[in-house]
């Protein structure tokens, strides 16, 4: 079992500056998502979202494409896209909007117990501190053989990864996708990412 849980608002409110539009899952019953708090913190920036789709399963990317097919028009319009989902519906959604900035609105925390059953390109650790907003939608902890936060570690070849050369670098992924929306600066920009284990430890 996985919980979401709101980012902090300082974070939250960095993302709302711009026009946004907003991805809202509520479909694993294996989930908890803070649905009350996602809809109290929308209205409070209605202002700034220019739209809203709520999805079943936004990992599934079949619903998703058909969604996003859907509000195209708001989405060209959106300097950015803002998603309350686990992280796998994150990567999903950047997935399919290759040229959009993607913010994670949630930070995924493990919980014992049943996970779900889903054949995913995509896949989140739940390491209870969301870093797709540094790392162009693409998750540092289960692209990367040894979960780098903060740039590769120097070993690919051919942009593949040294631990496991089927397997393409994330680091790589990550840099070409910062590259292709004009935001590799945060690269440079970014205090370095430390991972807060105890996240997982102690849990939530
Ligand atoms: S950074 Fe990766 S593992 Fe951590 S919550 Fe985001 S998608 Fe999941
Ligand atoms: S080669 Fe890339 S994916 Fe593999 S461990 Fe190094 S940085 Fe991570």
């Amino acid at each position: 079992m996985l919980i979401t849980k709101l980012k902090n608002q300082q974070e939250l409110d960095r993302y709302f500056e711009k026009e946004l539009f907003v991805f809202k899952c509520f479909g694993c019953k294996e989930v908890y998502f803070p649905e009350e708090e996602i809809g109290k913190l929308i209205i409070a920036k209605q202002s700034e979202v220019s739209g809203i789709a709520e999805v079943d399963y936004l990992c599934n990317d079949d619903f998703s494409k058909r969604y996003i097919e859907k509000n195209m028009n708001e989405i060209k319009k959106a300097r950015g896209i803002v998603v309350f989902s686990c992280g796998v519906g994150v990567q999903v959604i950047a997935k399919l909007l290759e040229d959009k900035t993607v913010f994670p609105g949630c930070d995924t925390h493990y919980l014992n117990g049943f996970q779900g059953l889903t054949v995913l390109d995509c896949d989140c650790n739940q390491c209870g501190e969301c870093y797709l907003n540094y790392t162009g939608g693409i998750c540092p902890i289960t692209s990367c053989s040894k979960s780098l936060l903060n740039g590769p570690c120097g070993g690919a070849k051919n942009k593949k990864c040294e631990v496991n050369p089927e397997m393409d670098c994330g680091w790589v992924l990550i840099y070409e996708r910062l590259k292709k929306i004009n935001k590799e600066s945060i690269l440079k920009d970014k205090n370095t990412l430390v991972r807060d284990f105890e996240k997982i430890i102690k849990g939530i």
